[in-house]
């Protein structure tokens, strides 16, 4: 060895030796006490085992090449020390790192499916499931066994299907995510599925939400004072809380006293309060909004108000200098002012405090990389669009599936809406006392966009396929 090396060989030995001696002495002591008589004989002789390949980072599964796969006692009490040595931790780093992606992904679950000699993993985003990657089968059940430790269910208990619940916890970006968990016996395994209930908020931003950019600024408008009503409405599963909370995410700051008061929370919001209401324990929307007031808000979140008297002093808290935010049942914007009406409010409370009022659906977008042009357009599909023997530009309509879209055709799901704000129309038609065709005819003969013609624009520039347009806001009236 040359002189110069010398030095290096030296303290090379010096660092390494005492820690090969500490760890075949911990070797010798697992062999002999911790497992006496060896590992590796309930496998049975010469039955062949596979060693289990953690995957690796960019989601490919290493499936280990046949002359790994050994059958020598010392080999597996090696892996056996290095895996309980390791691996626990490991896993928990794969499960943390799985549901961080899901989370940045906005998904709203995770399914983790045993097939023949792998769990694959998948999110649910937009609606959409998109495969996230697949687990070696040991690596896959420790990642179901953890899970169930977290959710306080019995891992030795693999017969039955069973719920729970964990908050997981990001301190990185600062989220607690309730999450709830449902595992249930299939013919190849145990199946696990987790369920975001709130998901945060810092994720969603109001550019991709398909609004137009009128909406968005009448949107940023209507909350530069921080008080007076915004109502938003739609069936259920119409991206109504997502609309609520990029709004909120916009006003809520440390300097702004937000409350939200749901059944369940959605999402979650830093700096804001976030109320669950709870049937079983005697809380109704109504009541909690009486305690909100009384916690000195700025702005207040209601999610889903049904009854009058929540209506009614919703409708208080806004005239008296608070921001109210809250969704509704209603069909269109015309309905939701008629609705209000209905709850015997006064006209007067209403034109002062309802700033503006949004009506949404959600419609899946087409994937732009195998998306084809629509040839069978049939009458409905004509009326739709409103047929005069002009020229149609290209309509589009799923394709086969690519990568890009995971193989389902669609990439998402975007909002179509129509807004109204407390103009001159809508404050005289609510004085005069009209009826809801009254102010319909107004708005058309002004030329205000309706839900119609939103789906009508995202069909005619090729984002939405034609039918679902028709599904979801229906025919011209
Ligand atoms: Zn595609």
């Amino acid at each position: 060895m040359p002189p110069g090396y010398r030095e290096w060989a030296n303290f090379l030995s010096l660092v390494t030796g005492p820690v090969g001696w500490a760890l075949y002495g911990y070797g010798r002591l697992k062999r002999d006490f911790v497992n006496p008589g060896g590992g590796g004989e309930d496998m049975g002789e010469g039955k062949k085992i596979r060693m289990p390949m953690p995957a690796s980072s960019d989601g490919t599964v290493h499936e280990a090449p046949a002359s790994a796969r050994i059958t020598h006692n010392q080999r597996r009490r090696w892996w056996m020390f290095w895996k309980s040595w390791i691996a626990e931790e490991t896993e928990s780093e794969l499960l943390h790192a799985m549901i961080a992606e899901a989370v940045a992904q906005d998904a709203t679950d995770i399914h983790l499916e045993p097939h023949a000699d792998y769990f694959l993993a998948r999110f649910r985003v937009n609606g959409i499931l998109r495969d996230y990657r697949k687990f070696e089968s040991m690596t896959g059940d420790h990642l179901l066994a953890i899970v169930k430790v977290m959710a306080s269910l019995d891992v030795a208990d693999r017969s039955q299907a069973r719920d729970g619940r964990f908050e997981w916890v990001d301190d990185d970006h600062g989220w607690r995510i309730d999450t709830r968990v449902s595992v249930s016996p299939s013919f190849r395994g145990e199946k696990l599925a987790l369920r975001f209930l709130n998901r945060p908020a810092t994720t969603l931003n109001i550019d991709s939400l398909g609004m137009s950019e009128d909406m968005k600024k009448a949107l940023k408008r209507s909350i530069r004072h921080p008080e007076g009503f915004i109502l938003i409405a739609g069936p259920t599963g119409s991206g109504k809380t997502t609309t609520a909370y990029s709004l909120l995410k916009m006003v809520a700051g440390p300097s702004v006293n937000t409350i939200t008061i749901e059944d369940p929370v959605e999402y979650s919001l830093p700096a804001a309060t976030q109320l669950g209401v709870n049937a079983t324990w005697g809380i109704t929307f109504e009541e909690g909004l009486t305690t909100i007031l009384r916690q000195d808000p700025d702005v207040i979140f209601i999610g889903e108000m049904r009854d009058p008297n929540s209506f009614k002093t919703a409708i208080r808290a806004s005239l008296s200098g608070h921001l109210v935010v809250s969704t509704m049942h209603a069909r269109d914007t015309v309905h939701i002012f008629a609705s209000l009406r209905n709850m015997n409010i006064e006209e007067a409370s209403l034109v002062a405090s309802v700033k503006m009022v949004v009506a949404q659906r959600l419609v899946r977008l087409l994937c732009p990389e195998c998306k084809e042009p629509d040839e069978e357009i049939d009458e409905d599909s004509l009326e739709f669009v409103g047929f005069d023997g002009s020229e149609i530009d290209d309509l589009y309509q799923p394709g086969g599936g690519c990568e890009h879209c995971f193989h389902s055709g669609f990439v998402g799901r975007t909002g179509v809406y129509e807004y109204l704000t407390m103009d001159k129309t809508v404050r005289e038609w609510l004085e005069r006392g009209g009826h809801a065709t009254d102010l319909r005819n107004a708005l058309r003969e002004r030329g205000v966009r309706r839900l119609y013609d939103d789906a009508r624009e995202k069909v005619m520039s090729g984002q939405v396929w034609i039918q679902d347009a028709i599904r979801s806001v229906g025919f011209d009236e």
